[in-house]
């Protein structure tokens, strides 16, 4: 599917009447525009849903048969991968490469979850139990049935479209829900081949449907939709929040992947090459738009000096450019609005007397591009090393031994992710179980893996996504007693 029709598509999706234009952050110009979908696009995708999951048309597949179907899905993203990476840099402006291996792994979710489809047995169980109010429990026989949930609504964020779709339309329909998807309003492009894809794929009507809009008006309308069973956001911790209210009305279920301050400890007998240049870029690629990105490094005081010096040089040598410049390796921020919000940290950590090593300065051409910035004299009192700026700004602390690191790190309401760089082991896996968060790497960052569960500790998070838990959360149980 070409570009220009998913523009024209895009812009003729029904709606109310409030338009929301969705802008190029290289070139911040309008690449089109839609109607924001509000309370009646959302009626109506829900009611759809809901009769395709009452039908069974889709749940009631055997597992086999979904199980194919999603395979084929997987094969028809790869197919139109180049398109897909397209449409997503010039949504996000990140480089044409790391969205064409973005979609790579997104295929790669609806093939490890089109696995499960078979096999998604409960337990057999003899019955033990005795008293009780009749007292009689032989002979008697338990199983579990494993059940989808319903009707999910999806609600995803900027930072990665067809990632973020993905991780939680393979696993919901692997589970056999019927799923109502809005993406976020400054990327509503890409979900819509996606969708298309399923379709296509074999996925039957009604089981998968889009809506575009605010958060605050079709969003809303979405989490607090009478027939909506389950929620799965991905977003910023205030909205989590938000959705935890609205979902309480008819209690629905709710998964959250929220934000980070994730913290990264190196340590003086670290492989001081390769954990400068990955801290470097686990906290700018992307332009620091990740939620696992490493927003606090901590550096044992013997190597310091020569730690904040690795970091700042890799930050000096990033390009920045647009996916179409040669040679950028880090994009824009999503929009004016997240360009305001990083500066404004910046801004605020000089009149506090932080020390600008490297950046703090947006660059002098079009697009929400920000050079990466790497601070030091930051106290853990200052806004910018508490909350997550979601840019490319990062403060870097010393620190002395294992107790004070540790409570440095532990010390913020986020539990995301957490990195230790250090060549002794027995340390590294004692500081794993020390730090207080759902991701922990040692000697590598940034890696995920579909069969691993990924979610968040404190404010980062409820529940998991990835792997058998990430597919359980799209799921119910029913205990079944039998006597024999
Ligand atoms: P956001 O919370 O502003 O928006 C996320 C989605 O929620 C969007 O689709 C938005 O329209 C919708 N939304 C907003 N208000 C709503 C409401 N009242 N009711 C229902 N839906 C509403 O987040 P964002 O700015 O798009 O994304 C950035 C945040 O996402 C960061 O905090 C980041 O850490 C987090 N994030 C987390 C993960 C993770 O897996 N933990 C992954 C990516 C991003």
């Amino acid at each position: 599917m070409k570009l220009q029709s998913i523009l024209d598509e895009v812009r003729a999706l029904p709606g109310t009447d409030e338009l929301i234009p969705v802008i190029n952050p290289v070139t911040e110009e309008q690449i089109t525009e839609f109607a924001d979908g509000g309370a009646k696009a959302v009626d109506e995708a829900v009611s759809r849903a809901r009769a395709s999951f009452d039908s069974g048309v889709w749940h009631g597949l055997p597992g086999n048969e979904r199980a194919k179907i999603l395979w084929r899905a997987a094969d028809l993203i790869d197919e139109h991968a180049a398109e897909l990476a397209e449409i997503d840099s010039l949504n996000t402006g990140m480089p044409l490469a790391q969205a064409q291996s973005i979609i790579g792994t997104s295929a790669e979710f609806f093939r490890y979850y089109g696995g499960w489809c078979t096999k998604l047995n409960g337990i057999s169980h003899d019955i033990q139990m005795t008293g009780g109010i009749t007292g009689v429990y032989s002979n008697m026989h338990g199983y579990t049935i494993k059940e989808p949930i319903g009707v999910a609504a999806l609600i995803l964020p900027w930072n990665g479209p067809v990632f973020n779709a993905a991780a939680k339309l393979a696993p919901a329909l692997a589970a056999g829900c019927s799923v109502v998807v809005k993406p976020a309003e400054e990327t509503p492009l890409s979900a819509l081949l996606l969708v298309k894809l399923l379709a296509q794929a074999g996925v039957p009507d009604g089981v998968v449907n889009l809506v575009n809009g605010h958060g605050h008006t079709t969003g809303a309308a979405l989490t607090e939709h009478p027939d909506v069973d389950k929620i799965a956001f991905t977003g910023s911790t205030e909205v989590g929040k938000k959705i935890v209210q609205a979902a309480s009305g008819n209690l629905k279920k709710v998964t959250l992947e929220l934000g980070g301050k994730s913290p990264v400890l190196i340590y003086d007998d670290a492989d001081l090459n390769k954990a400068i240049l990955m801290a470097a870029m686990g906290i700018f690629v992307h332009s620091g738009q990740g939620c696992v990105c490493g927003s606090r490094i901590f550096v044992q005081r013997g190597v310091y000096d020569q730690v904040v010096e690795g970091i700042a040089t890799v930050a000096k040598n990033l390009k920045l450019g647009g996916p179409q410049e040669v040679g950028s390796n880090i994009g824009p921020l999503i929009s004016q609005k997240q360009l305001a919000r990083v500066l404004g940290f910046i801004d605020e950590g000089k009149r506090d007397g932080v020390e600008v090593v490297a950046g703090g300065h947006r660059l002098d051409r079009s697009g929400y591009f920000v050079h990466p910035t790497v601070l030091t004299d930051v106290s853990p009192d200052m806004r910018l090393y508490k909350e997550e700026i979601f840019g490319p700004v990062v403060p870097i602390m010393p620190f002395d031994d294992d107790d004070e690191v540790i409570a440095l790190a532990n010390d913020t309401s986020y539990g995301l992710a957490a990195t230790a760089w250090t060549q002794d082991v027995g340390r590294a896996h004692r500081l794993a179980k020390r730090l207080d968060a759902g991701t922990v790497t040692l000697n590598c960052q940034l890696v995920f893996d579909h069969a691993m569960p990924f979610g968040g500790y404190k404010q980062s998070g409820w529940g998991y996504e990835f792997g058998r838990e990430g597919i359980e959360a799209y799921m119910k149980t029913k205990s079944v007693f039998t006597q024999i």
